[in-house]
């Protein structure tokens, strides 16, 4: 198969040059944790940190299955890369079950508190509070949702004992381990946020900001891992855990209370399906806004059939950013928490209304005044109502993971704490930072993602997948906020499109621009490219800048070999598996 580059020759041909890429090999307790790329025959974990990796690639060692490997990296991503994700937060796990050959997604998205009330982040004079004022409040603290998630996919899939699943990661944060260069950078940036709660203690020790190379560690979080592992998930939902996240939240002005940790409900979800280009894509229903708008932007891209324009040519970077602009302007009139609105899903992939909306789509110049379409007319005929939203929100951060094992079950997940380190806020005596996924919400009520109680915020958070004949071929997912969907879609398309190898794929320069008419890029984007663009009436943000963080696994349906990737923009680890482990898959 082209993309790979495998067939029955190169895979022999991998075998023999296992111990020429020790990255490829996994032996007994030391894995090689150090390279973005692996191959894999028995199994593949790709992560944004080593000690992740190695933490999941040694579960599937013991025989575990991929959804055990993926607890143990939640916990381990949790103490390493504190900044993204935890159990103070929430994500949707995509999980391919290789025995029923079905997807389906644990949501442990975060939920608004009783006490939540749409107009919370308005001012007296009913503006929006600024967004670096609203998002480290205690209103912005959504009831987590992470580890009801994790023990929902355990009681589905995992064969190994939970308690040893978190075990690797309390000697983690006990021990401590190395502070790395996205990590110093996020404590450098978010300093002053991080001085004010408990997190000063643990990342700016003595009031400097720990470093790259320093040691991090998390005394705190160890008890709280240890309470867990002693006394399971009702000591969070019900117990000392949750009322000290609730009292904590209360401090910071918010309403959160043990009821609420208690009343908390994951759902789980049957993915969005689409074909694109002889593929199934499997993605994201809401309340993520992921895959319906990955889908759509695909489906009005296929009539230009993108793959006759060179991959950096002008043609392509205007008709995605196009795209993007009509199916953005959808994303914010109609998309919300299903459980408290009707979304239009069919009307906004329907053929005839992707046909209408393609058609406003010029080869020669940009759309200046996009709007929103009418994708009810397709469903239901109802009238719609939109509510503007001029508001800005800082582009979140997160971690997207991946992990295949050898009866070829597959977890794709993202995971997520809203913004670097969340609101800033630590539970004291516990070290769980804390979301601030609420700020996810419209700040102005009256839309279809306006705050109300027990309801989940809009998420752009798309772990999605690429079947082929019912069988995985490509697994990929991205943090960033909005951009996840432009990450997610654009390294669909140099796959399927442009026939790129993976790693090509996550490297090559994205696109982002949910609106007319600025674009963000990444460095690389031709100069000449941008001009052409800037003619028709595009406009191009001055200075380039990182879009994403991917992390992706491709099957060759051939050989059964795993391909993983991880982006360079952290310090991704991609490691593939050789072995076979001793464990029974469920
Ligand atoms: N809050 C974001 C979302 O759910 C995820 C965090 C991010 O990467 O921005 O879409």
């Amino acid at each position: 198969m082209r993309k790979l580059g495998f067939s029955f020759l190169s895979l022999l041909l991998a075998l023999m040059l296992v111990p020429i890429y020790p990255q490829s090999f996994a032996s007994a307790n030391n894995f090689d944790a150090s390279h973005e790329t692996a191959v894999g025959k028995d199994g593949m974990v790709v992560t944004a940190h080593p000690e992740a990796s190695k933490i999941g690639a040694k579960v599937l060692q013991n025989g575990g299955n991929a959804v055990d490997a993926a607890i143990a990296i939640q916990f381990a991503l949790n103490v390493a890369e504190p900044e993204m994700s935890g159990i103070g937060g929430g994500g949707f796990m995509m999980v391919y079950d290789a025995k029923t050959e079905d997807v389906s997604i644990i949501n442990s998205r975060e939920r608004a508190p009783a006490g939540a009330t749409p107009d919370m982040f308005l001012d007296e004079n009913g503006k929006p509070i600024p967004f670096a004022e609203r998002h480290i409040h205690g209103n912005a603290v959504g009831v987590p949702g992470t580890l009801a998630g994790l023990y929902e996919a355990h009681e589905k899939w995992g064969t190994q004992k939970f308690h040893q699943l978190i075990q690797p990661s309390i000697k983690l944060a006990d021990k401590g381990v190395k502070v790395n260069w996205p990590l110093a950078k996020s404590i450098e940036d978010n300093k002053d946020k991080l001085a004010k709660s408990a997190a000063k203690d643990v990342f700016l020790p003595n009031g400097q900001p720990l470093k790259e190379g320093d040691l991090l560690v998390q005394k705190d979080l160890a008890k709280t891992y240890k309470l867990i592992q002693k006394q399971g998930l009702d000591v969070f939902y019900n117990g000392e855990i949750g009322e000290a996240i609730a009292g904590t939240v209360q401090d910071f002005g918010g309403s959160m209370t043990l009821d609420d940790l208690n009343n908390y409900e994951l759902t789980i979800d049957e993915p969005l399906y689409a074909d694109y280009k002889g593929y199934e894509v499997a993605s994201m229903p809401p309340p993520s806004s992921g895959g319906l708008t990955v889908l759509q932007i695909l489906k009005l891209l296929e009539p230009f059939d993108i793959s006759q324009y060179g991959i950096r040519s002008p043609e392509k970077y205007h008709l995605l950013a196009e795209a993007m602009h009509l199916a953005y302007a959808d994303r914010g009139a109609y998309m919300g928490d299903p459980e408290y609105i009707d979304v239009p899903t069919k009307g906004l992939l329907h053929p005839d209304y992707i046909a209408e909306r393609s058609s406003l789509i010029s080869l020669d110049q940009a759309n200046t005044n996009v709007q929103p379409g009418n994708p009810w007319k397709y469903e239901d005929g109802r009238t719609p109502s939109n509510i503007e939203q001029n508001d800005e929100k800082a582009i979140g951060q997160t971690t997207h993971f991946a992990v295949a094992d050898k009866w070829g079950n597959f977890v794709t997940f993202t995971t997520t704490i809203e913004q670097l380190f969340g609101t800033g806020i630590m539970v004291p005596e516990y070290g769980i930072m804390l979301n601030n996924e609420l700020t996810d919400f419209d700040a102005v009520p009256g839309g279809s993602n306006e705050v109300q109680p027990n309801k989940r915020p809009l998420s752009s958070m798309s772990p999605t997948m690429l079947l082929k004949d019912g069988k995985p071929y490509l697994s990929v997912g991205s943090p960033g906020g909005p951009t996840i969907i432009t990450s997610v879609l654009q390294t669909i398309l140099n796959v399927v499109d442009y026939d790129l190898d993976l790693k090509d794929a996550i490297e090559e320069p994205r696109i982002y621009s949910n609106q007319y008419p600025n674009i963000r890029w990444e460095q690389g984007v031709p100069d000449e490219a941008r001009e052409r663009l800037t003619q028709m009436g595009h406009r191009w943000n001055a200075a380039p800048g990182e879009i994403g963080n991917v992390q992706a696994i491709m099957v060759d349906p051939d050989t059964g070999l795993y391909y993983g990737a991880a982006d360079s923009s952290r310090e991704g680890s991609a490691i593939g598996f050789w072995k076979h482990g001793n464990g029974k898959n469920k």
